[in-house]
């Protein structure tokens, strides 16, 4: 059930087809009676994140005096006095208890002494909400959310958590929480957000997870590609995986219901050991950008070629055709392989001389510094932006660059004045994300 967290009482009508349940922080504001919406009323401690300083007896007998209002739900730390928690259970019995247990500076290793040290008969759902230095501790925490005996509410706080909040009704949380707008310091969608991007409604346990990693994640416009193309039960985050973090992340994926991962830098090499099986272009290519879970087997492929070279010949056929690439790191030799498939005359030109050669030799084309004289019909840059490196331009050829932000390159500008046939970044994006979903929908 989805959760709106209100601090305003002026919010409770733009909520009420958005969400199940309306938290009433209790710490912002008073209230003498009980809205007409199922409610969970939190009167939280300042350590606990309340805004209120106020003496903890005080607090109780707020407490107390609120649930007279009789809520469908109250949050109590778990911590809370137990005399006072089994005396509230008795006088109201409907109203549902919420043992809570807030975090804001780690995710504790041992979640299940955790959860054991929070247990009480009279709590409903077990809510934990931690925060996670990582994806890995992102990651742990909705595994043990998805394998909990108890109604549990797991929520992973923090630049790294915010996936979890899609995961939620996947892992099994009996209770979300979102906010009216998107909150950039909470690192949480909004409820817009959660509806009509990631369908949350449509969410369960059965949802296969596929996922953008790499670092960085955040300009990836792949949960906005994706989502909505699905055919299947599924959802697409993103989560933002350091290769150091590799290992561990990629043993915690597969304790999830993954379907599937997109791959970005800096793990497009350093995931194939991971892989049970790769395909024939990644071998080729040296690198990964798509992942497929199939039949408890991880299938490392690459759609990156394919999906610039689809792009390309929207406009034009390559067969035979002076291809010339900028750029000589892992989307070049991408390109460079799948150009060469296709019967293209591929030169490569590079910043760094040898390494343009060397994977010149590798494909059988021809490799130049970036100085060099360049005479194409299809250029296509693969230098980021940041280099402002923008070579001379022959008119009336096609002109791709595969950066995608921003939109309009140099390159792209300039070429745009010389009568070029343009090709933006998002294009290849688009084609190279189609591959992925055919892949991964087999
Ligand atoms: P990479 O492996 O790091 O290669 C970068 C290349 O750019 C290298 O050849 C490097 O030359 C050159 N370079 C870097 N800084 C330079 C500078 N200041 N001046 C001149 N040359 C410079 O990166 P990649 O994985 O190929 O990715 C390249 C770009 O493609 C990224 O911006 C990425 O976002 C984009 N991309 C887009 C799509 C899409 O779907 N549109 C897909 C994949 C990648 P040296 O060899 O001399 O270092």
């Amino acid at each position: 059930m989805l959760v709106a967290s209100v601090t305003n009482l002026d919010d409770l009508d733009k909520i009420r087809d958005l969400a199940d349940i309306v938290e009433l922080r209790l710490d912002y504001f008073d209230i003498d009676r009980k809205p007409l919406f199922p409610c969970l009323f939190t009167l939280r401690k300042k350590e606990q994140g309340g805004v209120r300083e106020i003496l903890e007896k005080e607090r109780l007998a707020q407490i107390e005096k609120l649930l007279e209002l009789q809520p469908e739900y109250c949050d109590i730390e778990a911590d809370t006095d137990p005399v006072f928690i089994e005396r509230i259970a008795k006088k109201f019995p409907k109203v549902k208890l919420i043992g809570s247990y807030h975090n804001f500076q780690e995710t504790p290793q041992d979640l299940d002494a955790l959860l054991q040290s929070m247990k009480n008969p009279h709590f409903t759902i077990y809510k934990i909400a931690v925060t996670a230095q990582s994806s890995a501790d992102m990651l742990r925490l909705m595994v043990f959310a998805r394998n909990a005996k108890v109604s549990i509410s797991a929520i992973s706080m923090g630049e790294y958590g915010k996936p979890s909040r899609v995961l939620g009704p996947i892992v099994g949380n009996a209770l979300d929480y979102a906010g009216l707008e998107e909150d950039a310091s909470l690192h949480r969608y909004s409820l817009k957000a959660l509806h009509e991007v990631f369908h949350y409604r449509k969410l369960n346990r059965d949802t296969q997870i596929y996922a953008l990693i790499g670092d960085p994640v955040e300009q990836s416009p792949g949960h906005l590609f994706h989502n909505p193309r699905f055919k299947h039960n599924a959802a697409y985050i993103k989560m933002r995986v350091t290769a150091e973090e590799l290992p561990v992340c990629f043993e915690l994926i597969q304790k999830l219901p993954f379907g599937g991962l997109s791959v970005t830098i800096p793990l497009k090499e350093k995931i194939s050991p991971y892989m049970d099986e790769i395909k024939p272009i990644a071998k080729a290519i040296g690198a990964i950008n798509t992942v497929i879970f199939r039949s408890q087997k991880a299938i490392g492929t690459n759609t990156d070629g394919p999906g610039a070279l689809n792009a390309i010949e929207k406009r034009r056929k390559v067969h035979g055709k002076q291809l010339a690439i900028l750029g000589a790191g892992g989307t070049a030799r991408a390109i460079a392989y799948e150009a060469k498939q296709r019967g293209a005359i591929v030169s490569i030109y590079n910043r760094t001389p040898e390494r343009a050669k060397q994977l010149a030799a590798e494909f059988n084309c021809s490799g130049y510094g970036l100085d060099e004289p360049c005479s194409y019909e299809i250029l296509v840059n693969t230098i980021p932006p940041k280099s402002l490196f923008v070579p001379p331009i022959l008119p009336q050829t096609v002109v791709m660059d595969v950066v995608y932000y921003p939109r309009e390159t140099p390159l792209l500008k300039a070429a745009k004045k010389l009568a070029c046939q343009c090709i933006y970044g998002e294009e290849m994006f688009t084609e190279q994300a189609l591959l992925q979903q055919l892949e991964w929908c087999k």
